[in-house]
């Protein structure tokens, strides 16, 4: 027989490592409810246009990395990239923007990019992320990235820095544009391919080219907060004042552009000090053309996204507790015939009370089910043997201090509830 391997660049999640995923998602869901952020699911695929002009057709995303593919009737589809071009997609067809309380939404799930596999980089990743659409006030920018270092500080994490630039809006950064052209042309034979191509198009991709000598070149260009006109200023002023009212620390890293087209005035990343080269643990920006651009009404936006595997990663680096694994209750032994005919129904009734129950199938001797019991980690034992059944007892033990005691076996389950 042929054993099938998982594909190359995805993993499994397995069933000892869940929880910790559980874990950082109940903290990211905890978060969305304070800043009242409601979550949208949409489909993992979509049609490939509406990536590629939202995304962009210059970005690395939608150039090299995407899993497109057509269906039996040839329909071109595509495995989401990223999570805005169908939240924004969503919006326009379901006219989010119009209704009330349906404007910051939330998402998590799995994205896909034909990327080559490195440690915390996959083919098949999970993000989770915020869209805020409505307003273009930058008190919503700071909001945004509010959240975010709130769902950071609440999973425990302490070695980050929050890094924020503006990138202008289309008043303004056509002529930086301009300026970083002038300022790359001489180098032109220098640089990579890819910045080679994407000069003309959109260079300020060339500000965060992973290339070395690209980057060289990168950190002495000219800066696009010289280029900002009076109101992406203002704007980026204001944001800066509410971060510091809110007592979020940033540094100003004007050669943060964001690897996606759609972006306009305030982008950021949190980044990880910790960790070598990848080590961005969420990236967001604002995008006020995109629902526009997608045939939406003039609706601005910002949002951010993040990896839950470099998330996890740097917790794990920090040596910050995920919880506990799951673990049951408690684990029913059951000895002889008339308790083993009765375990069924009892533990329906533990179930039904909301305790978290488990038994071995299989095990006979009431040593092989205390292992069980053991090896399974659970809170408390019960010990049902014929005779307790029949004078209505049932011995309960406590796994932690070994503590026994015999109860009543019709006031188990009012003895249990008071426990969990
Ligand atoms: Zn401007
Ligand atoms: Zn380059």
């Amino acid at each position: 027989m042929t054993k099938h391997k998982i594909p190359r660049g995805t993993y499994d999640i397995l069933p000892t490592e869940s929880y910790k995923w559980q874990y950082v998602q109940n903290i990211f869901r905890e978060v969305a409810k304070l800043y009242n952020f409601k979550e949208i699911v949409t489909p993992i695929f979509e049609t490939s246009a509406l990536f590629e002009r939202s995304v962009g057709d210059t970005s690395d995303i939608v150039e090299k990395e995407m899993y497109k593919f057509s269906d039996k009737k040839g329909r071109i589809l595509a495995l989401r990239p990223e999570g805005t071009a169908s939240v924004v997609r969503s919006l326009v067809e379901n006219n989010l923007d119009l209704q009330p309380n349906s404007s910051k939404v939330y998402y998590m799930g799995p994205m896909f990019r034909y990327d080559r596999p490195q440690k915390g980089r996959y083919r098949q990743f999970y993000q989770y992320g915020i869209e805020y659409f409505g307003s273009e006030n930058p008190l919503v920018d700071a909001q945004t990235i509010a959240f975010a270092d709130t769902f950071l500080k609440k999973v425990g994490l302490k070695n980050y820095n929050l890094e924020i630039n503006s990138i202008g809006n289309s008043n303004c950064s056509d002529d930086y544009d301009q300026a970083l052209v002038n300022y790359f042309k001489p180098h032109l034979n220098e640089l990579c391919n890819d910045c080679q191509r994407r000069i003309e198009k959109n260079p300020k991709r060339l500000l965060d080219c992973k290339n070395k000598t690209c980057k060289s070149f990168a950190v002495k260009a000219p800066s696009m907060l010289e280029y900002l006109d009076e109101e992406c200023k203002i704007h980026f002023e204001k944001v800066q004042e509410y971060l510091t009212k809110m007592n979020i620390d940033f540094i100003i890293n004007p050669l943060i552009v964001r690897g996606i087209d759609y972006y306009s005035q305030t982008a950021f990343e949190f980044i990880d000090t910790n960790l070598g080269a990848q080590n961005t643990l969420i990236g967001g920006g604002r995008y006020d053309g995109l629902v526009k651009q997608m045939g939406g009404r003039d609706v601005p936006g910002i949002g951010f996204a993040g990896g839950f595997e470099r998330l996890l990663l740097s917790m794990e680096a920090e040596s910050i507790s995920f919880g506990e694994e799951q673990k049951p209750n408690i684990f029913l032994v059951t000895l002889g015939e008339n308790a083993d005919e009765f375990a069924p129904s009892l533990l329906a009734k533990f179930r039904a009370n909301g305790i978290a129950s488990e038994f071995d199938p299989d095990k006979h001797s009431i040593k092989a089910q205390m292992k069980s019991a053991n090896r399974i980690n659970a809170d408390y034992v019960l010990i049902l043997g014929d005779d307790e059944l029949a004078n209505d007892k049932i011995n309960l033990k406590n796994m932690e201090t070994g503590e026994q005691a015999e109860i009543a076996l019709s006031e188990i389950i009012a003895k249990l509830k008071e426990k969990f």
